[in-house]
């Protein structure tokens, strides 16, 4: 059942900042999300994702190479994130967007309160890959919401992305094989994708993808100050923009 018609200008994985882009275009077109009253089932999907999400540790070496990248993780752990959800009173529902290619994002308002909107396509899934997969893009969300603002950078970004790669490597290893075999639009271009990006030897398709997809935003804003890498993601954009 649709409740609300929302725009969301605030803060996607695919989209981003103040004024929210198509998909990383410049903040041209707007997102609109329409909220979905949750089932059962979906409430159930939800759960066992923050029940799991609860349960992430990082991996000591991942964390200390995600760091040396340039990121900085909002959370120490999942288990901080699910605090976060609780003490914040942030909602977390399904939504239909206007651009489909958004797994997720997040409403941040200084009346209402932070909602994490979840895209209504994924809202049948509920394998235990998907409910890992839905976890980890919970968690992104919330490391946008944490800082209680709509000011996003390429730097915020990386923060939060490095939190799906943290969760996801923890999850591979926790449960080996669990994402084998899933190739659809939530793991190829989302939480499978990162996790290769980080760890590859050399980083520039990992630049790239972050300069198409967030370029447009600043390097870096006040509570996340650019790391060499934010720079370096900006000038890509800015030299395939303006050459
Ligand atoms: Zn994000």
């Amino acid at each position: 059942m649709r409740i609300l018609p929302v725009l969301i200008n605030l803060k996607t994985p695919a989209l981003r900042g103040k004024s929210a882009g198509n998909d990383g275009e410049k903040g041209a077109h707007p997102v609109y999300a329409t909220l979905e009253t949750p089932d059962s089932t979906q409430i159930s999907t939800i759960t066992r994702a923050l029940s799991e999400l609860d349960k992430v540790e990082f991996l000591p070496n991942d964390l200390i190479y995600v760091k040396n990248l340039g990121a900085n993780p909002p959370f120490n752990n999942g288990h901080e994130a699910v605090e976060w959800i609780k003490n914040s009173g942030a909602k977390i529902l399904y939504a239909d967007f206007s651009n489909p290619k958004v797994h997720a994002c997040l409403n941040y308002d200084k009346d209402k309160g932070t909602m994490i909107f979840i895209n209504s396509n994924y809202k049948d899934k509920c394998s235990h890959s998907d409910v890992l997969a839905i976890s980890e893009a919970i968690f992104h969300e919330c490391g946008h919401g944490k800082d209680q603002d709509s000011e996003n950078s390429i730097q915020e970004e990386l923060n939060c992305l490095s939190l799906n790669v943290l969760a996801h490597r923890f999850y591979e290893k926790k449960y080996p094989k669990v994402f084998d075999n899933q190739n659809s639009f939530l793991y190829s271009e989302g939480v499978s994708l990162y996790p290769k990006l980080f760890f590859s030897f050399y980083k520039n398709a990992l630049k790239q993808r972050i300069a198409d997809k967030y370029g447009y935003l600043q390097s870096g804003d006040s509570k996340h100050p650019a790391t060499k890498i934010a720079d370096e993601i900006k000038d890509i954009y800015q030299s395939a923009t303006f050459v």
